[in-house]
Order: C-alpha cells, then structure tokens, then sequence
C-alpha cells in the first residue's frame, strides 16, 4: 500500500490532533505546539483505513470548486493552493501556488479552464512529439478539446484528439493516453495486437490506465 500523503501539518495553541480530509481529498493535521512529525506520522499510520475511505469519498465524488483562497487546484498530479492577491491583472501564476489576483474572480472558472488549456496544449504537443519520435508512430495534427471522460481519441484521417482536463493528471496518465492515441495510428481498434504494442511501449500501461479509470471524476470537476 503506497504512504498515505500529509499534505499540510498546521500547528496551533490546540490541545488534541486532528484528521481532516479536505474537499480535495487532501490530508492536513491539526496539532498542538511541539508534537513531533514522528508522532504525528504514527497516528496517521494507525488512522490509515478510515482517512484512505475518506479520500476514496471524495475521489468518487468531488464537490464542485468554489474558487476561494486555500482551495485546492490539481496540475500535472499535484495539489496546488489557489492564493488570491489584490489587483485587478486577469492572468494566473503557478509557482509554489497558484495566484490568482482579487480582480478576476468574477470569471475566475473561465480564465482557469483557459490557463489549463494552455497548459495542456504546451505538454501534450511537447510529450507526443517525444512519444512519436520514439516509436515512429506520427500524426498528422493534435486538437485540444473540451471533453469530459473522453480523455483522447484518434481520428480517421490520423488527428489525435485530447481533453485539456487531462493536464490535471499525473504526467505518467498524461503518457499513457498519449501513446494510446499514437498506437491507434497502426491498430485503430482494441484488438489483442493493439494492447501488445502498448505494453512493448508502457509495461506498466495497466497500473496507469486503472488510475485514470479510479480517478476520472478528479478530473472532471473543473
Ligand atoms: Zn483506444
């Protein structure tokens, strides 16, 4: 079983610790003053069953994003904290978290799924280029679409099509759609073949294609 992730340890005047799994399904801990990380780690241990069913909750049904300071917003896998700054500038900026100024939370869901698809575009291109040249699988052009579930497909006339949702992934997920559509390009249906020269690609495609289908609704939130 893979370590459960403490994503923020919060310490304060408090006097018990407490789990909470936040609507992401993040893990953040509340704890007293000077309690030890080896500690607060040991609890976590000992918890790991009831916060793992929790995390499965929310996976497997999100709540819908307020855009509010503190929220977490995913890119390429990772939980970044949406930081609201005074001003009125309508771009958004990804460093340690992602800064969003006061004056564009009117259109806040607009600007973002355009930043993501930007994103998106950026890697996607970037990796399928490199997957292409590896294994000599070239497509004619790339679309990036608005599609939910629908993470890549591959169009008749050698288009390959995928969701910009899918920068919200992981970059291995992110690859295993990408070399999917690309050995599309030789075997345009899921025959036997078709998942042989997946495997030969991605060994591992199994494990990435679970996750994918385990945490789809992750990605579908946006
Ligand atoms: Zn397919």
């Amino acid at each position: 079983m893979d370590k459960i992730k403490i994503d923020t340890i919060i310490r304060s005047r408090r006097k018990t610790i407490a789990l909470v799994v936040t609507r992401d399904a993040t893990l953040v801990i509340r704890a007293p003053f000077h309690t030890p990380t080896e500690y607060i780690e040991g609890i976590v241990n000992k918890n790991s069953r009831w916060i793992q069913q929790k995390m499965a909750q929310v996976v497997s049904k999100p709540p819908k994003k307020e855009f509010v300071n503190g929220e977490g917003l995913l890119f390429l896998g990772k939980t970044y904290r949406l930081q609201v700054i005074p001003g009125s500038a309508d771009n958004i900026e990804l460093r340690d978290k992602i800064y969003v100024s006061e004056g564009a939370l009117p259109f806040i869901d607009h600007l973002l799924a355009q930043w993501y698809r930007n994103q998106a575009s950026k890697k996607i291109r970037e990796r399928c280029a490199w997957y292409a040249k590896k294994t000599g699988y070239e497509p004619r052009s790339i679309r990036i679409t608005n599609a939910r579930k629908r993470w890549g497909s591959c169009g008749s006339k050698g288009t390959l099509n995928f969701s910009w949702r899918l920068v919200l992934a992981p970059l291995e997920i992110i690859d295993y759609v990408i070399v999917h559509e690309l050995v599309h390009l030789d075997q345009p249906n899921h025959s036997k073949l078709f998942w042989n020269k997946l495997r030969i690609i991605l060994p591992d495609y199994e494990k990435r294609k679970n996750w994918l289908k385990d945490n789809e609704k992750l990605l579908e939130t946006y």
